[in-house]
């Protein structure tokens, strides 16, 4: 989608540290991280949030969710992550491409 920044960073129009692509998904390294690792890992595809998914999308959402944790584990958290996605105004999304956030290294906060 024109002026998606996350849609600019998946065809690589915008620049970002990219530490997993395929033909589906990409992750790169977020840019304020909140963690001592922080990623983010998009559908190439423009989908605002969850609240937008609907059935066409579900091959792509199993993709999504069982690459996590082997990124994840790529890049060093064999201990465990947390992998949270903001949804809406009400759940604080900022950027309106949906994304998860993988966050980890050391032991989190508790929620
Ligand atoms: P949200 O609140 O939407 O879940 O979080 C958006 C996340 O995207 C934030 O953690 C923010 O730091 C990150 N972010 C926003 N713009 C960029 C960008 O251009 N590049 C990277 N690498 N991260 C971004
Ligand atoms: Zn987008």
């Amino acid at each position: 989608m024109s002026g998606c920044i996350f849609c600019k960073i998946a065809s690589g129009e915008v620049n970002a540290e990219i530490v997993y692509q395929d033909d589906k998904i990409v992750a790169f390294k977020d840019h304020a991280p909140k963690a001592p690792v922080h990623l983010l890992v998009i559908p190439r595809k423009h989908i605002r949030n969850l609240n937008a998914l609907d059935e066409s999308d579900t091959e792509l959402m199993a993709h999504l969710m069982m690459s996590l944790s082997s990124i994840a584990k790529e890049q060093g958290l064999l201990d465990g992550f947390r992998a949270i996605t903001n949804t809406g105004n009400g759940g604080r999304q900022e950027v309106y491409h949906m994304h998860f956030h993988i966050l980890g290294g050391g032991r989190l906060p508790a929620m």
